[in-house]
Order: C-alpha cells, then structure tokens, then sequence
C-alpha cells in the first residue's frame, strides 16, 4: 500500500495502476508534474509511485522551420517533466543561448519571431535527421524521451503531419480574411486579433499513433488535463478514432477546467473558443465537451472555486462536477487537483 500523508476515505481506493492524459503544452505539462507528484507522494487516492501514466500529447502545434521539424507540445512535456524546461517562459530549455537565431537574422532570414534556442536546437536537429532517415514521430519521441526521462510513456496523439490554422481578418486581402499557422497566430500576433475559425489541416487524413488507442481503452481513468480546449484536446479528440476510444472505454473520464473566472489562466483558450461559438466560462467547456451519457466525452469536470455557481449547469448537462482551487501555483496545490479529479471519479462508484 502506498503512504499516505492525506486523511484515508472511509473505504479504500480503488487500485489506479493505469492513467492516461490527453495534453498541450504548459497547461498540460504542469498538470503532469502536479500529478507525478501526487501520485509518487501519496496524495492521488488509489495511485502510488508505480501507477504507469501514458500522455498523449498535440501535435497540432507543430512547424517545419528553417528546414527543422518542431513539436511545442511534446517537447515542453518532455523538458518540463524531464527537468530541462526553463521554468520561467514555461517553454524552450533552460540557460538558453540565441546565436543560431542572431546569426538567422543576420542573414536576413524570415522568420525572425520565432524563438529557437541554441539548445532547443539539438532536440529538432535530432528529431528532422530521425523522421528523415524514415523513423516516425513516435520512434524520434521515445527516443529524445531516453535522454530526459520524463517518468510518463509520452506519444504523439499522431505520427500524420496535422497542424493548426487560424483564419484572421486582413482588410488588406480580396477575401477580407488571412489563413496563418498556429505559431503565427500565438507567436507573432500573440493571439491579439480575433481568431475567426480554426483549420485543423491534415486531421480527417490521421490517425492515431501507435499506442495511442490502447492507451485510453486500457487504462484506469482518463484525465483532460486543463488544457486548451480548443487547439491542444480539441485536436487530439479530432483525430479519426480517437474521440470515439474516449467515448466507449470503461475507464472513467475526468477533466479540469482550464477557464477560471470568465478567461483562460494564460494563453488563448477565450480567442478560439469564441471562434467556434463557445461561451468562455468553465460551464460552457464542460458542457462542450460534453457527458459520456449524452454522447460526449466527459463524465466528471472540475472547476475552480471561483466558479461554483456554475455547478448546478453541468450537472443538468449529465456531468458529474465539483468546485476546487484550480490554480497551478505549486507542485502541492497541482496535485491536490489530480487528487480531486481522481476523487471526484472515486465518489461516483461508491
Ligand atoms: P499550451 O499548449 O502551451 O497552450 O498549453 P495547454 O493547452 O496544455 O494549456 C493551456 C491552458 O492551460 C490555458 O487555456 C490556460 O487557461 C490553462 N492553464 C494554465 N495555467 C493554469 C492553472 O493554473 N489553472 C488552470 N485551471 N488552468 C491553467
Ligand atoms: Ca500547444
């Protein structure tokens, strides 16, 4: 049996040898931090240092830049749960240099705002001769994972090349309106005009990643991290087969609010969600992503505190809801958070 440090429920946990989590990038790396730390201390109830975690990552983000492959989501996974991550930025390597980029841009090279580190570099020079010598992203993922470690099975949600776009108005264009990729969108416009639609380019043609499918059918719980709705779950769901695995596996299905108080924490959730007409409140998401019952993919969600006036809306939506403190703001408070979407789950059974 594990040790314990929170008071025992009155009957035993349920054993939680298996957890799978669909992330993005910070909010879901953070979240997997939280939830090791949880799991290793004895907070998460029914899990301990053992419990094998599978994350199944977006790769939706991904660019090719200046002739390299770049995955935001996975990298910042494995450079945060694998100590690498500058904890600052929240992305990218720590004690970070930016020769290679001065000397881009001293050629005249576009584009100039896209950050890549000197360090960061290794991992996509590594990663762009592996699936050019015909590795896929999932054999190029497990291999970069050997050299950090992350303590979790880390897949790509696909091995297909799926990347996102933003339509954005441009008066300057005949159409009115401008197609840009993701990073353009998040790292030169920084999400500060409206998103108009979301293209999810490549999807309809993917599929899983090897693994990936399995991951949710065999496990003990699947977690959404509170990852962004939209561009980071949003896509990976939107992989043919793998909405309808989280439907129908007889794992439990929880998920955390990444809207606390009317806006996201950080990022851009409120600009795309309103893009596909979802109110930006922690209800909205719930019910967006919807109850298992109902045909969604939910069965339980949690919102912050700020947020319980919300709960009687989810319930009537068929969700199972709970009102905790949601704020990631240490390692502790992160995995009380996984230990109530556990509990949460853990309430509905007894
Ligand atoms: P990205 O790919 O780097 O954008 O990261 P994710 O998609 O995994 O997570 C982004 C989401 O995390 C945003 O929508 C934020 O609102 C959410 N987020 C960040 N920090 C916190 C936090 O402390 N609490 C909650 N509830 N959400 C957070
Ligand atoms: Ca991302």
């Amino acid at each position: 049996m594990p040790s314990h440090s929170a008071p025992l429920p009155a009957t035993d946990p349920p054993p939680l040898r298996r957890v799978t989590v669909l992330s993005g990038g910070v909010g879901g790396a953070r979240f997997l931090q939280g939830l090791l730390h949880g799991l290793r201390s004895g907070l998460v109830p029914g899990g301990s240092a053992d419990t094998e975690v599978t994350v199944v990552a977006n790769t939706a983000d991904d660019w090719w830049i200046h002739g390299l492959k770049v995955c935001p989501d996975l990298d910042t996974v494995m450079y945060t749960l694998g100590d690498g991550i500058d904890v600052d930025r929240g992305w990218g390597r720590r004690d970070e240099t930016w020769s290679a980029k001065t000397e881009l841009e001293a050629y005249g090279v576009e584009p100039t705002w896209f950050g890549l580190g000197d360090r960061d570099i290794a991992t996509h020079l590594v990663r762009t001769q592996m699936l050019e010598a015909g590795f896929t992203l999932s054999q190029v993922t497990e291999a970069l994972c050997r050299r950090w470690q992350p303590g979790v099975r880390l897949l790509p949600m696909s091995d297909d090349r799926v990347e996102t776009h933003i339509a954005v108005a441009d008066p300057d264009s005949p159409s009115g309106r401008r197609v840009v990729h993701f990073q353009e969108y998040w790292v030169r416009l920084r999400a500060e005009v409206a998103a108009e639609s979301v293209l999810v380019v490549g999807q309809e043609a993917a599929t899983p990643a090897p693994g990936v499918l399995e991951a949710i059918a065999e496990t003990d719980l699947v977690v959404l991290p509170p990852s962004n709705p939209v561009v980071s779950v949003g896509t990976i769901l939107g992989v043919p087969g793998l909405r309808d695995a989280v439907r129908t596996t007889s794992a439990p299905v929880v998920g955390l609010s990444p809207i606390v108080g009317g806006t996201h924490v950080r990022g851009m959730a409120a600009q795309v969600l309103a893009s596909i007409g979802v109110e930006v409140s922690a209800a909205a998401v719930g019910a967006h992503y919807g109850a298992r019952s109902a045909g969604g993919v939910l069965d339980a969600w949690l919102v912050d505190e700020r947020d319980a006036d919300q709960l009687s809306r989810l319930e009537d939506a068929g969700l199972r809801a709970r009102a905790v403190p949601l704020m990631m703001t240490d390692h502790d408070a992160t995995a009380r958070m996984a230990a109530a979407a556990v509990d949460l789950v853990a309430s509905g059974r007894r």
